[in-house]
This record gives C-alpha cells, sequence and structure tokens, in this order.
C-alpha cells in the first residue's frame, strides 16, 4: 500500500496521526489516532495582523522631523543616533542619511519623513523576488543558523506557511547531535500534520538523514523536502564541513532550491557576522530574520540585506505557530516609523 501520511486542507479538520519515520520504512504499528491538526493562517494576511509587534523605534524622531519642518543639525545628529542604536549598521546609516540630504536639496518642500522612507525603502529593494522558489517538481530546501536563533520553530512554521498553500511537506532532523532538536522537529511535525525523517540514533550521520529525506520525498511525491540543521558554532569549521555535506548528499537527488540562513534579530550586528560566515560557506539564497517582536533593534533587517545583498523573505513575529510572515519591505518600513 501507497504510504500517505499528507492531508489536504479541506478533507476535514482531523487528520491521522502522521508517521514519525526513523529514517527507514514507515512504522508498521503506528497507531491511527486522530488527531486534531489546526487550520493555518493564510500567508497573505499575516504580516499586516502581526505589524504592531515591529517596535516604532524611528517614530520619535521622525515627530521632531515633522514638526522642525527643515531638518537642523541636532535632527540630522539624533536621526543618527537613533538609526545606529536600532542596528541599521554605521554604513547603511550613512547611506541613508547621504540620500535623504540628497532627496531634500532637489526638492526643498519634500517631507523630510517621506525622504527617510524612501531611502529605508530602497536599502530593502522592495522589487526583489521573496517568494521561496518551488516552482517545478519537489523543492529541496535547507535551513542554516546558529543555535538558538530560532531554527527549528522557523522550520516547522515554515512547513505551516506551506501546507496552508496545500503543500505536502517532509521535514528532516539533520541535527543529529541534539536528540532534543530532532524530538522539537517532531513535535511541529505532529502539529502540523507531516511526516519527520530523524536519524536512527544520536550523532548519526546528518548527511544521511537529509539524503534519506530527498529520496523518501521523491518516492512519496512530497513538494517540498525542508532539513533542518544543527547549529555549533563552537567548532566553526566542522559545522561548516557538516552544512556542505548536507548540501553535497541532498544534491544528489536534487539541489537545494532554497538555503535559507535564520537570523535572531535581537543579536544585533552579531548576526552579521554568522551570515557571512555561512554565506562563504553554503551560499544563501534567503534570509529568514526571528524575534522581531520586541526587539528595538528592527533596523538590523536593513543592514542584514545591503551587507549579503541576499533578500530577507520571511521575519518571525512571537511565538506562535502562525507568527511567520512574508516580509513585506512597506509595511516593515512604515511599522519602523510608527505610521
Ligand atoms: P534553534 O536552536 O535555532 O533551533 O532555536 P529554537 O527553534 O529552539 O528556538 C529558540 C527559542 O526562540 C524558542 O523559545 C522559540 O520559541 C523562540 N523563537 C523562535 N522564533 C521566535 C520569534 O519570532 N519571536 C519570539 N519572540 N521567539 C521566537
Amino acid at each position: 500500500m501507497r504510504w500517505n501520511p499528507w492531508k489536504r486542507r479541506g478533507d476535514g479538520a482531523s487528520g491521522t496521526m502522521p508517521d514519525v519515520l526513523e529514517a527507514g520504512e514507515p512504522r508498521a504499528d503506528a497507531p491511527d489516532v486522530p488527531v486534531q491538526i489546526e487550520e493555518p493562517e493564510a500567508p497573505t494576511s499575516r504580516f499586516s495582523r502581526l505589524r504592531h509587534r515591529i517596535q516604532a523605534t524611528l517614530a520619535m524622531d521622525v515627530t521632531e522631523l515633522f514638526q522642525r519642518g527643515t531638518v537642523d543639525a541636532e535632527a540630522w545628529d539624533r536621526l543618527e543616533e537613533t538609526l545606529l542604536g536600532a542596528d541599521v549598521g554605521a554604513v547603511a546609516t550613512e547611506q541613508i542619511l547621504a540620500g535623504m540630504r540628497a532627496r531634500l536639496k532637489a526638492d526643498s518642500a519634500l517631507d523630510p519623513v517621506a525622504a527617510l522612507r524612501a531611502e529605508l525603502l530602497q536599502i530593502l529593494d522592495p522589487d526583489a523576488d521573496r517568494s521561496l522558489a518551488l516552482a517545478g517538481a519537489m523543492a529541496p530546501m535547507v535551513v542554516v543558523g546558529v543555535n538558538g536563533v530560532g531554527k527549528t520553530t522557523t522550520v516547522g512554521k515554515l512547513a505551516r506557511v506551506l501546507v496552508a498553500e496545500d503543500r505536502r511537506v517532509l521535514l528532516a532532523a539533520a541535527d543529529t547531535f541534539r536528540a532534543a532538536a530532532a524530538d522539537q522537529l517532531e513535535a511541529w511535525g505532529a502539529r502540523v500534520g507531516v511526516p519527520v525523517v530523524r536519524a536512527d540514533r544520536e550523532g548519526g550521520d546528518p548527511a544521511a538523514v537529509a539524503f534519506e529525506a530527498m529520496r523518501r520525498g521523491v518516492d512519496e511525491g512530497a513538494d517540498v523536502v525542508l532539513i533542518d540543521t544543527a547549529g555549533r558554532l563552537q567548532n566553526k569549521q566542522g559545522l561548516m564541513d557538516e552544512l556542505g555535506k548536507v548540501v553535497r548528499v541532498a544534491s544528489k537527488v536534487a539541489p537545494p532550491r532554497e538555503v535559507l540562513l535564520v537570523l535572531d534579530a535581537t543579536t544585533g550586528q552579531n548576526g552579521l557576522i554568522q551570515a557571512r560566515v555561512f554565506a562563504e560557506a553554503v551560499g544563501l539564497t534567503g534570509i529568514v530574520l526571528t524575534k522581531l517582536d520586541g526587539s528595538a533593534r528592527g533596523g538590523i533587517v536593513l543592514a542584514v540585506q545591503r551587507e549579503l545583498g541576499v533578500p530577507v523573505k520571511y521575519v518571525g513575529l512571537g511565538e506562535g505557530v502562525d507568527d511567520l510572515a512574508p516580509f513585506d519591505p512597506e509595511g516593515f518600513v512604515d511599522g519602523l516609523l510608527g505610521v
């Protein structure tokens, strides 16, 4: 009998308990217990729901700039300080201020806030393609990042986004060094209603798990295989070699369409240093920025995108299962400005 653990949306509110695979055959003894699989929120409506969680870090300066009409030296200094304090980074801050000056010089009637908004948006490249590469046959995606940034949570939330779009998803727990990480992913799999491939023992080969998941993905007709990876930075070279191998071995079945780096917005400029290391080791196609809720350092989005030239595709704005939203540059800039 063909193994078909996926439930399409609209098949009814409850599904069948998904199999948890031991990197081998599906368990014949899996209990056929109906579990409640929650209906995920449509991804398109999420950013507007969550936007208020972005701290309006630049709002005070904006009010000030508004009131004065013209921007005096003190206001420029203050804006610079605020941008740096929001982790926009020195280079991007300089670029923004210079750009604003040029805009205001060219058009003295221009509202300073409009000039700031335009500069912020320009750095974020609003026309960049932020969609996940999903067209065609099975799309493998590798998710990388340092421990604690919210990687496993993001894989679970992303699975929900994809399920909400009616895609068949398979998860791979390629962090084989922490059993807890695979357990956590399994819990997400059960919640979202998608199967999880994990190693049969702790310390197993992560690349073998990725390969097994890819093979199963092809066999079972998955639309997306999401590969969660390890993130111990203590042994940087070892980790990077391991990630390189995961990508190489998975590529034997099909090359990853996306390599997504998860960064924690609250770590500020540290995130940039991590990003450089990962970008060099595996090549990135997109960034997911987590914990943007409650961080006064939302400007890191600008710094990261400017530095890496890789678009921020999704943002995490809370711990809830549907608190991962496709990134909307305009909504984000308005959130920062408090407008
Ligand atoms: P990993 O070690 O990178 O896999 O990190 P985890 O996925 O285990 O997440 C670490 C912690 O960050 C957990 O407590 C998550 O609930 C929390 N977390 C993840 N994403 C977000 C987010 O967008 N906002 C907030 N507030 N917490 C988050």
